[in-house]
């Protein structure tokens, strides 16, 4: 199949399916950069809803790098994958500082920004100024691996390369937005990882693994990913009126969101054991008139790499030891103010 008449049939069949969403009806690259990033991990109906928010909210470059990062975070709870929304602030101010708050145009200087990969660069170069590179997502390799029956391994360098080179040749050169946008709505839409519309399918004929019987193979990956258990205990401690929270700092999950007081345990611990450890007497030894009340056991929350298998305490307390007086103290009212991550979200709501 040339690259011409497989561009015009995916194009063909996007323009009859297309649906309508906002960041597909505008060119301005900060909007598409937005949609990019939020539609990274995150399926098109829970981003529609973040998009609309966050792009009322900080409609422009200039609005996004002057929000403190506390209120990106907020505008991004509940989407998961954090580092996400710090990077779109970090990136708001290079664009700021080294483009005079003008969004770059040249593809270099768009790879450039951070948490921008090639694939995201090349959909903000496209999409926005129409410029000719193809973008490489899952739903691309994919696509890419069944039609031409290719068992190359797509987490290998050498699957990586020989996909990014076959896409960018089967690339329409006249209208790189669309085709770009046609594949990738194929790939969610159409040519499903596990039940994809074969009977129905405008590259029927033309579809090795269809015609190999290996449609099901395709893509192939060499390694899975190890899921790793983690044990938190959280403990929702109130004096008074007011609560305690965290800051997460530091290079690991949940960056600069907030949460309880947390103990982590490399097991899994029942409140007798965990009370003889010594974070735990760390934590609130020398209170008196205090009261733990077990509210939740053994939640678990997956993550990509990461099971958290929790435990939530309730905890009254009549004053705070050293320890206890690092923590933000904050009324509890004002909670909702705060960035937490979705598991302590889930934990409160429940
Ligand atoms: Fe995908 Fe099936 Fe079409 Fe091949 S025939 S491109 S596997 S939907």
């Amino acid at each position: 199949m040339t690259n011409t008449i497989f561009s015009k049939t995916l194009i063909n069949w996007y323009i009859g399916i297309k649906r309508e969403l906002p960041w597909r009806k505008t060119k301005n690259p900060y909007r598409i950069w937005i949609s990019e990033i939020i539609l990274q991990q995150t399926r098109v109906a829970q981003g529609y809803d973040y998009y609309i928010r966050f792009i009322n909210r900080f409609p422009d470059v200039k609005s996004l790098s002057e929000a403190p990062e506390d209120e990106v975070l907020k505008y991004w709870q509940g989407l998961g994958y954090y580092s996400r929304a710090r990077n779109l602030h970090t990136a708001a101010h290079q664009i700021i500082k080294k483009h005079n708050g003008i969004f770059p145009i040249l593809y270099k200087d768009v790879l450039a920004l951070k948490g921008v990969g090639e694939y995201t660069a090349a959909a903000i170069c496209s999409f926005a100024f129409n410029q000719p590179y193809a973008t490489v997502d899952g739903n691309v390799y994919r696509i890419l691996s069944r039609l031409y029956d290719i068992d190359l391994p797509i987490d290998s360098n050498e699957g990586k390369k020989y996909f990014a080179v076959l896409a960018q040749q089967l690339l329409s050169k006249n209208d790189p937005a669309t085709h770009n946008q046609a594949m990738m709505e194929f790939g969610a839409v159409h040519c499903l990882p596990k039940n994809p519309a074969c009977n129905e399918c405008p590259f029927q004929e033309k579809c090795i693994a269809f015609a190999n019987g290996s449609v099901i193979q395709r893509p192939v990956k060499q390694q899975k990913t190890e899921v790793k258990n983690r044990y938190f205990n959280y403990f929702h401690i109130r004096l008074g009126e007011n609560i305690l929270l965290n800051k997460r700092t530091g290079n690991d999950i949940w960056k600069n969101l907030y949460e309880f007081p947390l103990i982590e345990t490399s097991e899994k611990l029942e409140f007798n054991s965990l009370s003889l450890s010594e974070d735990f007497q760390k934590m609130f030894s020398g209170i008196n008139n205090i009261s733990f009340s077990l509210k939740q056991r053994d939640i678990i929350h997956v993550l990509s790499h990461r099971r958290i298998i929790t435990n939530y305490y309730e905890v009254t307390v009549s004053g705070l030891n050293d320890c206890l007086k690092q923590y933000l103290c904050i009324p509890e009212k004002e909670f909702e103010k705060y960035a937490v991550s979705r598991l302590v979200h889930l934990l409160v709501s429940e």
